[in-house]
């Protein structure tokens, strides 16, 4: 008899064998995958995090803060090998009416617990300003710095358009290797025992309401792992699973693409940090240009209006060219196909977007560099918060719904799954996560008019 069976070797699945079997002595973990760990959509993130979080509540930054505390414990105890970093978000304008919506997001963020506001305006009564270290997470500012003196921002972000007018620094953020941290918590649920498993999970037996058995198909044939738990973490095909378990999951998914590209020319320094423009923006085209595009159908959608949220950030150690830049405007829900469907116009649309707040990127515009395109799906609840906890099948467990946040929330909810499987105490935000929240009318009517979701 298994004790725990998890389905899905993403970050998900792996986080929580790993506080299964190495935080709460779990002894007789299998986890099931039909891909090699981290291949299906944990290998496609950006690696980056933030306890940046809009309300309603103080629950997605209480779980985020928890997550970012685990991830700092775990590249102190393993020399840095998750590279963590703490170089902050910037969130960037052009917009003059948007200085007051940074700063009042900056103050809800504050009210909530992400720490403290600093305003610099340039008036000689401003706090100091602490750039972002590079490399290092420790003795770093939290909260936000908002950056109103057009000096001060050209000083320390001279790349940016001068048309910015204010950026918002928000500090308890940054990236790390997310494959390293999958590897470590692999390495460590494997030296505690958990056993990992290819195949595919193709049933699970459930008879009177309680998991009994799951069933997988592997190379080798078929095999029942008999068990009374059930973790699903399948990333973008956990409806599947649900409808294994005989249920219908609240959750959908959004293709997101990502390239990376060589920046031959230096125009991102390799010590900025990730860098979102916040303004809707029309791609720039010269004359000529836009004339052409204007006359072809099937090009009209290029002179449309673009979605604000185009964002890069550099990537790689010393003597790397690498950004990566993604752009969400694909927006529709999707069934997810697999192989994720690549946009060949997506590389140049994200690139001509990027020199509206880069300018300096715009030579690439004229001969693509070499770039690199993938993607994945971004599976999701409509509020952007994820499924964790059990599910109405006694024993089945649910680890999924982790949207653009999967890697940043993989250690707090890892956390909190083994907790619900093993009656641990629940921290105070459990209870937004759990599946079961929806059985709630006035949870129902609540996210009917949430607001922000936080998504990037
Ligand atoms: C372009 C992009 C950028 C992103 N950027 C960030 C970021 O900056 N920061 C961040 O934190 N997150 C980011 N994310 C989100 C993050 O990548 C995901 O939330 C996370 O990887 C989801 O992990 P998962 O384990 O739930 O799913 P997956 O990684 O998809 O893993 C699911 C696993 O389940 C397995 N599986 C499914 N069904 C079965 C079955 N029946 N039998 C056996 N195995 C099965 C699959 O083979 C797969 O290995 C980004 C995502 C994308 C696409």
């Amino acid at each position: 008899m298994t004790e725990v069976v998890i389905c899905g070797a993403g970050i998900a699945g792996i986080a929580a064998a790993y506080h299964l079997a190495v935080k709460q002595g779990v002894r007789d973990v299998v986890l099931v995958d039909e891909r090699p760990p981290m291949s299906l959509t944990s290998d496609k993130s950006t690696e980056a995090y933030r306890n940046w979080w809009p309300g309603p509540d103080d629950a997605m930054l209480r779980f985020m803060d928890r997550s970012i505390d685990l991830l700092e414990e775990i590249d102190a105890a393993s020399d840095h090998r998750i590279r963590l970093n703490r170089r902050g978000y910037l969130y960037a304008t052009g917009d003059p009416a948007k200085r007051a919506t940074f700063q009042e997001t900056g103050e809800r963020a504050a009210a909530l617990g992400a720490g403290p506001l600093r305003i610099h305006r340039g008036d000689g009564h401003d706090p100091v300003y602490t750039p972002g270290n590079a490399e290092d997470w420790r003795d770093q500012p939290t909260g936000a710095d908002l950056l109103l003196d057009p000096a001060l921002i050209r000083r320390h972000f001279p790349y940016l358009t001068e048309q910015t007018v204010a950026v918002l620094h928000a500090r308890r953020c940054g990236w790390f290797s997310g494959q390293q941290l999958g590897a470590y918590m692999l390495e460590a649920a494997r030296a505690a025992g958990m056993r990992l498993v290819n195949g595919r999970v193709t049933g699970v037996d459930a008879p009177g309401g309680r998991v009994a058995a799951v069933r997988v198909a592997t190379v080798g044939g078929a095999e029942t792992l008999a068990t009374g738990a059930f973790v699903a973490a399948a990333g973008p095909l956990s409806g599947d699973l649900g409808r294994m378990l005989g249920l219908e999951l609240p959750i959908f998914s959004e293709l997101h693409l990502k390239i990376a590209l060589e920046d031959r020319l230096g125009v991102i320094p390799r010590d900025a940090p990730l860098v979102i423009w916040e303004d809707e923006q029309f791609l720039p085209w010269e004359a000529e240009e836009r004339a052409a595009l204007a006359e072809d159908p099937a090009s009209a959608h290029l002179l449309a209006r673009f979605p604000a949220g185009v964002h890069f950030r550099p990537e790689g150690g010393h003597g790397a060219q690498t950004v990566l830049m993604l752009w969400a405007y694909h927006l529709a829900p999707v069934a997810p196909v697999l192989p994720a469907p690549l946009d060949p116009e997506f590389p140049e649309t994200v690139l001509r977007g990027m020199t509206t707040l880069a300018p300096g990127l715009a030579p690439y515009l004229a001969r693509l560099p070499k770039s690199y395109m993938d993607g994945g799906y971004y599976t999701k609840t409509q509020e952007n918060r994820p499924l964790i906890g059990p599910l109405p099948v006694a024993g089945a467990y649910i680890f999924a719904a982790l949207s653009g946040y999967g890697l940043m929330a993989a250690c707090a909810g890892g956390e909190l799954l083994a907790a619900h499987m093993t009656a641990a105490p629940l921290p105070a935000y459990a209870p937004a996560f759990l599946p079961s929240r929806y059985d709630d009318p006035a949870y129902r009517r609540k996210v009917e008019q949430w607001g922000s979701t936080g998504q990037l």
